[in-house]
C-alpha cells in the first residue's frame, strides 16, 4: 500500500451557487494544465474537494507543480481505503508509516461526510487510534500538539486518509477574475505586481516597451523570460511587446527635460490602454510603489494616470522594497530582474525629473508635438509572443491589433 492519490483543499467560506462551479472548474483545469508534465494522473471534482489519481506517477512530480496553483489552500499525499472499519484502520497505519516526517505523536480527525457509515466520527478516531498503538513502537497519542494529524474523511465514494498538509498558494485560480493587463519592465517590481494579481484570479498579458539600438537583445530576452517564470503560476501568458525608440526620440527633443519623464509615462499609459482595448482586457497594472522614485510619488501618479479611465491595479503600493524583493525571490524572478541590461527608461531620461508634475504643464507640453501618430505607429508595429500555451510553446507573430 502506497500514497497513490493527493487530496487538494481549497478556501470555500466565500463561494457560493454559481461562484462556486466556477471556482472548482477554472481550479481543475488550471491543475491540470499544470500537470501536464505527468500526464497518467488524473484530476477529478468531489465536492468541495479535488482528488488526483496518481495512477503511478512519482508523487513527488506530482506535487511540486501543484505548490504554484493559485486557488489551493492546502494538499496532501492520500491513500484510499474502502468503506469498511477494518480496511480504514489498516490504510490509516500504512499512511502513517509511510508518512515523510515526524510521527512519534499523532492525533486521529475522523469526518464521516457520508452520514450511512455505521460508525460515528468520535467512535472511529479510538478505534483508529487504538490500531495504530498496538502496530507500532515508541509511537503516542497527542490530541493538542502532535507531531502529524492522521485526517479520515469518510465519503460515499470511499475513505481519503492523509498526514498532515502543504501549505498551498491560496489566492483565486487564474481565470476566474477576467485579464489584466501588466506593464512588464525588465526590473524587480512589475514581475511581482504580475504575481500578485494572478493571486487574485487574473489572467495576465503583458506589454514591453523597449527602444532598440538603445536597449539591447539581451534586455529583451530578460522580459521574455520574467513571462515565462509567470506562465508557470496561471498557463499561458500573451507579451506585446512595443517599439517605443521614436517616441522617445521625440520626447527628448521637444519637452523640457524635467517633464520627459512624466510625458513618456502619460505615453506608456496611453499605448497600454490601446493594446489592452484592442485585447479586450478591462484592467492595468503596474509595479509601482508610493514615494518610491520620482515618478510615484502622488503628484506624479495623480498627472500620469489623467490619460486614461481604466482601473490601474498597483498590487505594490504600499510595500517596502524588501517586501518586494522578498517575494520575487519567492517566486523565482530575482535573478532574472537584477541581469544588468538597460531599461528604455534609464535611456535618455534626464537625472532630474520633476517630483511634483503639474497635469495642465504637462498638457501644455504633449501639445506642442503630435504624438498621435507616433502612437499609432507604435501600436501598429507592436509584436505579439505566447508563453506557455496548451503545448507548452512559444508561439511568435506579428500582432493583429488593428
Ligand atoms: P520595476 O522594477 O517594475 O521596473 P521600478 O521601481 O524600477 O519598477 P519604474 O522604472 O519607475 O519603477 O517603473 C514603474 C512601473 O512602470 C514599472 O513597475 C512597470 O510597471 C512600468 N514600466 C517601467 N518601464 C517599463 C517598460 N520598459 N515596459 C513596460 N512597463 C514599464
Ligand atoms: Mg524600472
Amino acid at each position: 500500500m502506497q500514497y497513490d492519490h493527493i487530496l487538494v483543499r481549497y478556501g470555500e467560506l466565500a463561494l457560493k451557487g454559481k461562484n462556486r462551479t466556477q471556482f472548482e472548474q477554472t481550479l481543475v483545469r488550471n491543475i491540470r494544465f499544470a500537470l501536464q508534465g505527468t500526464p497518467g494522473a488524473k484530476v477529478k471534482r468531489t465536492f468541495g474537494r479535488a482528488i488526483i489519481e496518481l495512477h503511478g506517477e512519482p508523487l513527488d512530480e506530482v506535487m511540486e507543480p501543484l505548490r504554484h496553483v493559485f486557488g489551493i489552500s492546502s494538499f496532501s499525499p492520500a491513500m484510499r481505503a474502502s468503506n469498511d472499519i477494518e480496511a480504514i484502520k489498516e490504510t490509516a497505519l500504512q499512511a502513517l508509516l509511510q508518512h515523510k516526517g515526524d510521527t512519534k505523536t499523532f492525533k486521529v480527525n475522523a469526518r464521516r461526510s457520508y452520514k450511512p457509515f455505521p460508525i460515528s466520527s468520535q467512535d472511529i478516531n479510538p478505534m483508529i487510534g487504538s490500531h495504530i498503538l498496538k502496530n507500532t513502537e515508541e509511537t503516542t497519542v497527542d490530541v493538542h500538539h502532535p507531531d502529524v494529524e492522521i485526517n479520515v474523511e469518510i465519503r460515499e465514494q470511499g475513505t481519503y486518509i492523509t498526514c498532515g498538509r502543504i501549505e498551498g498558494a491560496g489566492g483565486l485560480p487564474v481565470g476566474t477574475a477576467g485579464s489584466v493587463m501588466l506593464m512588464l519592465s525588465g526590473g524587480i517590481d512589475s514581475p511581482v505586481a504580475g504575481y500578485l494579481s494572478m493571486k487574485r484570479g487574473a489572467e495576465l498579458e503583458a506589454v514591453h516597451f523597449h527602444s532598440p539600438p538603445y536597449t539591447n537583445e539581451r534586455a529583451r530576452k530578460k522580459v521574455e523570460d520574467l513571462t515565462k517564470v509567470l506562465t508557470t503560476f496561471g498557463g499561458s501568458v500573451k507579451l506585446h511587446v512595443v517599439p517605443f525608440t521614436e517616441l522617445q526620440k521625440a520626447i527628448h527633443s521637444s519637452i523640457p527635460s524635467n517633464y520627459s519623464m512624466t510625458i513618456m509615462r502619460r505615453m506608456m499609459l496611453r499605448i497600454t490602454e490601446r493594446i489592452a482595448a484592442d485585447r479586450g482586457v478591462l484592467a492595468l497594472a503596474n509595479g509601482e510603489s508610493m514615494g518610491q522614485v520620482a515618478s510615484q510619488t502622488l503628484e506624479s501618479m495623480y498627472t500620469i494616470n489623467e490619460v486614461t479611465n481604466m482601473p490601474i491595479l498597483r498590487p505594490l503600493v504600499t510595500m517596502d522594497k524588501q517586501e518586494v524583493v522578498d517575494i520575487s525571490e519567492k517566486i523565482g524572478t530575482y535573478p532574472i530582474s537584477i541581469r544588468p541590461y538597460e531599461d528604455c527608461c534609464t535611456i535618455f531620461l534626464p537625472s532630474e525629473s520633476v517630483t511634483k508634475p503639474r497635469r495642465e504643464k504637462a498638457v501644455r507640453f504633449e501639445n506642442t508635438m503630435d504624438f498621435q501618430s507616433y502612437i499609432e505607429e507604435a501600436v501598429e508595429n507592436t509584436e505579439m509572443i505566447t508563453f506557455g500555451g496548451e503545448s507548452g510553446e512559444t508561439e511568435r507573430d506579428m500582432d493583429s491589433l488593428l
